[in-house]
Parts: C-alpha cells; structure tokens; sequence
C-alpha cells in the first residue's frame, strides 16, 4: 500500500487536477492587467476595512484593466448567517461596488471561475488535496481534541513553540496501512500538510504594501480539509487564488503571518505565488489609545452605519481612498470634477503603520462631496435617505419642485456652493425654515420694540420683483431712516456714533424670518419663499 492508495481511500471520486486546469483556464487578459477579489465570510457585515479591500481591489483591477471578483468564504460553517450573501451584495452595492465577476446573491455567482462560494467547491478542494497525499506532502492525522492538548501541555511545559510540526506530528508518520485501516473504521480525521520546512531557514516574502518581509520557513504540519471534508482558510486560498487566476491578493496584515505556509503550498502544487498586498487595519482612537477599529465596540465599523446616517457613499469611498493613499488629499484639490476612480491608486504609497479612522474629518469630505452635487441629487440622495429613515423629511420633501428651490439655494448658480451639510440626516435641520415659520426669535444686537420697528418699516418697501441690488439697497435705507449706519465700514471707523450698522438691522430681518441668524443667502430664501409667505411672516413678529 503505498500514498495513491491512501489517497484513493480517503478521496476515491476526486478528479485529478489536471482537469481542474484545464476547466479553468488562464484569463484572457493584457500583460499587466490585474485580478484581485473581495473574500468575505457570509456574515451579512460588512466591515468599513473590508470596504477600504474593496476600494483597493477595485482601483488596482480598474487601472490595469483587469478584473475585480466578489468570492464567499464560508468554509466556517459555525460563522454563517442566513442571507449573509445577499446582504453583502447589498452593502457593496450601496457603495457602488458591483464586482465585475463572483457572486451576485445568496446562491447565484456569474463568471466563467466559479462557484464563487467556497462551500460549493468541495469537490475541488477534495482534488488538491489528493494530489498532495498522492505525493505524500499531506496525510490524514487522527489526533482527538485531547491528544492535542496533551501535545499543547507537553510543549508549553518544556517552553517550545505549539503546534504540530517535527517531531509533535503525531501521524505524520503513521504507516500508510494503519492509516487506511482506521479510515476504513470510521475514524473522524483531518487532512494536514507534511511540512517539508524549516524554521531555521529563512525565507523573503515580497509584499506590495511593506517591501520584502523576511520570515522563517512553515514548519506546522497545518490543517488543510477539516473533519467535516471542508478547506480552512489556507488552503481554500491557495486553490481557489490559482484556479480563478488572481494575480494580486489584498488581504488585512493578520494574515501576513501566514504566508510563509500558503507560499509552502504553492510551491507544493508548483504553482505561480500571487502578489500579496496585506494592507494594514484601520484603528480607532480610544482612550488616548490607538486599537483596532471593532466590530463589537464601534457602531461605524458596520458600513450600514453610514448608510443610516445618511453619509453619502461617495465621501466614505473618498475619505477611505485619503487613508489609502494620502496624495489622494492633493489629486482631488486639483481635480474637483474628475471621478474618484481616476485617480492612480498606488499599493507601495501606503501606510504600514495603519490609519487612525477620524470622523470629522470624514464629514469634512463629505461636505465637499454634497457641495459638488445639484440640487436634483442632494433632492435625490435625500429623499431616498428620508423614505428609509425619517417620515418627517420624506413628506417635507413630497413636493418636488419646492424642495428644488430650497436645494437650489446657494448651489445652483453659485460660485461658491454652500457647504453646511455633511450627512442628508442633517437635512431636516437644515432646511426646516423653509417650510415652517419660526417660533423663537433670538435677534441679535437690535430686539424689542427696534426690532418691530425695524421690520415695520422693512414691510413697507419690501418688493418681491426687486433685484437683488434694489433688494440690499432697500435695507440700507431701512437702516439709515432708522438712526444706524447705512454701511457696516462706517459704523467700524466711528462705532460710538451708531447703535448698529445694517448688518445689525439684517439680521432682524434674517431671525424674523428664519428663526436663525445664519442662513445662507437671504435674497435667495426671500425668492423660495414668496411674497406671501414672508410678508406672513415679517407681520406676525410684529404683532
Ligand atoms: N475570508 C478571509 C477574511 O475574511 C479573506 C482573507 C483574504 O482576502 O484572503 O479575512
């Protein structure tokens, strides 16, 4: 009895892996061009690092003209989540991420590489592994849960490493015949590679993010196919990345540890190493102290978070392509019109050290997204937002062509478009004014009786058909009939000789009519309002 034998027992209907090969054959793509993926477990989460993965993967696949596939890792079974798929075709697809292959639902995938869910692929997985007993670099090892935690006791008392490799693999030795016979028994076992390393031989791994790593050789004799027939991670990574012809692996820096067992693996197979990117993690500022940003413990490492809060995509993906690479910051001064996707992503100008994940400065970008936009697509995104999460505003915005001119306001036609919004739940907020009369009036420097006469005596020349110069120019008379100084560079020369200047008596003006002393451009909001409407509302403060 010899390995194919073993081998035949363990997986007696696996194919070999040549017809693998040949199914899946090299992409027909240019010299150059990049094939990355996403490989989530089906979790329904998706976390803000993943998508800062996805901005990656997808510049790199764009840039090179290659191809940006979604891949479900959900050989744990114990971490699946019903609809855990499709919920992440979902969150990606908020953020306008629609890979171009790989999954598209819960069970269906598109592209000619798949299945695209590693549960699917057992059969697969079951062929490599063959290939590997068959040649004696994997065995099947028998070890229960309490041999290895005698190996464990045994190795922490003599204060050597853990694990199973030389000498502690157990059944690594095992003589093929009494391997069979207990398989044939019924013996619950897992697959392990045969470790040919050594760890003190030192091996150099390139990564595009951190330069060349140097780490000693795999020695574990690491678990490949689990008792219930499915891959760990490991080794569904190192089929699954040759067989769907990744060249560039973005994955988090947890895994860099790892590579030194998954380039083991290649060269087993003989296969071609893919280029890794192990990308740092984002860390979150707590307590003085920088940590990883955490699923458990911070509600914005959930991307539905900025979905709910209405943050707009685009200024997430910004912000994140800013962490990514910091020249992005600089691009975007000088190219305020172009897409995002534009910009030359570059792996080597990343961080190593992992970005510290800042909000406000995330609702800074954001702010100059929306103020980018028209006012149909901050109508748009706000709508949509409000229909979701807030009745209130989605009946506020029922009437359409009204809540164009509110949006229209210091946007449409303006030099400089305003930009006192970061998220569409501030919306409400922030044009509430423009659809219910104020109640409180907190005027400024001129209250009281001053101000009534003020607004008094604005009422009379107010006219809705004045330009805006007429407009502005009225005021001033209202503040010069009225004892303050007609412009505000006056009043600043000799303040003594005024109780206000005409700013002073626009702001009566501005409170009466909005309940707030800031506001974009009063003209403007005059126009939106109507004649009727702000009469209505000038009168009634004076009441
Ligand atoms: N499923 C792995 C994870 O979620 C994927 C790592 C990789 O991209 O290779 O960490």
């Amino acid at each position: 009895m010899d390995y194919k034998d073993l081998a035949n027992v363990i997986y007696p209907d696996a194919k070999s892996i040549e017809y693998y090969e040949e199914m899946y054959k090299p992409r027909n793509l240019a010299q150059g061009a990049e094939v990355t993926r996403f490989a989530p477990s089906p979790t329904g989460f998706v976390h803000i690092g993943g998508l800062y993965q996805c901005i990656i993967n997808r510049a790199l696949a764009k840039q090179t003209g290659g191809v940006f596939y979604l891949r479900i890792e959900d050989t744990d079974q114990k971490r699946k989540l019903e609809n855990g798929v499709e919920q992440i075709v979902q969150a990606l697809a908020k953020f306008d991420f629609v890979p171009d292959e790989g999954m598209i639902s819960e069970n269906e995938g598109k592209g000619d590489y798949g299945p695209y869910k590693q549960s699917q692929r057992r059969e697969i997985y079951h062929a490599f592994a063959k290939y590997l007993i068959e040649r004696g670099l994997a065995y099947p090892c028998f070890a229960t849960p309490e041999e290895i935690e005698e190996i464990r006791k045994k190795q922490e008392a003599a204060g050597l490493r853990t694990g199973f490799y030389g000498v502690w693999a157990k059944y690594r030795n095992l003589p093929v015949d009494e391997a069979i016979e207990r398989i044939k028994n019924g013996e619950s076992f897992v697959i392990r590679l045969r470790s040919n390393g050594r760890e003190d031989r030192r091996i150099k791994v390139k990564d595009a993010v951190r330069g060349h790593i140097e780490f000693p050789e795999n020695d574990q004799d690491a678990v490949l196919i689990k008792a219930d027939g499915l891959p760990v991670y490991h080794f569904a990574h190192v089929v699954d990345d040759h067989l769907m012809h990744t060249t560039t692996v973005v994955r988090g820096e947890e895994w860099i540890s790892s590579t030194p067992l998954h380039i083991e693996l290649f060269n087993d197979f003989g296969f071609k190493v893919p280029k890794y990117a192990q990308v740092p993690s984002i860390l979150k500022e707590d307590d003085g102290k920088k940590r990883k940003i955490s699923k458990r413990k911070d509600p914005e490492a959930a991307v539905d978070y900025y979905h709910k809060e209405g943050i707009p995509s685009d200024a997430v993906c910004e912000y994140l392509m800013n962490i990514i690479n910091s020249s992005f910051e600089g691009w975007r001064k000088g190219n305020p019109d172009k897409k995002m996707t534009e910009f030359k992503m570059e792996l080597s100008k990343m961080g190593v050290s992992g970005a510290v994940f800042d909000m406000v400065k995330l609702l800074d970008v954001s702010k100059n997204v929306i103020a980018k936009y028209n006012a149909k697509q901050v109508y748009d995104f706000a709508y949509t937002w409000a229909k979701e999460y807030d009745e209130e505003l989605a009946k506020m915005l029922e009437n359409e062509e009204y809540a164009l001119k509110v949006f229209g306001i210091e946007r449409e036609n303006s030099k400089k478009p305003r930009k006192d919004l970061s998220k569409w739940s501030e919306v409400k907020n922030n044009i509430i004014y423009m659809y219910e009369a104020p109640t409180e009036f907190d005027f400024d420097k001129i209250t009281g009786e001053d101000a009534k006469k003020v607004i008094e005596e604005y009422l009379k020349v107010y006219n809705f058909d004045d330009d805006k110069q007429t407009w502005f120019d009225k005021i001033k008379d209202v503040a010069e009939k009225l004892g303050y100084a007609r412009e505000v560079k006056e009043y600043k020369q000799n303040p003594d000789n005024w109780p206000g200047h005409v700013g002073d008596v626009s702001t009566v003006i501005r409170v009466a009519l909005t309940g707030r002393r800031n506001t974009p451009d009063m003209y403007e909001i005059m126009q939106v309002l109507g004649k009727e409407e702000v009469v209505n509302r000038l009168s009634s403060v004076c009441k």
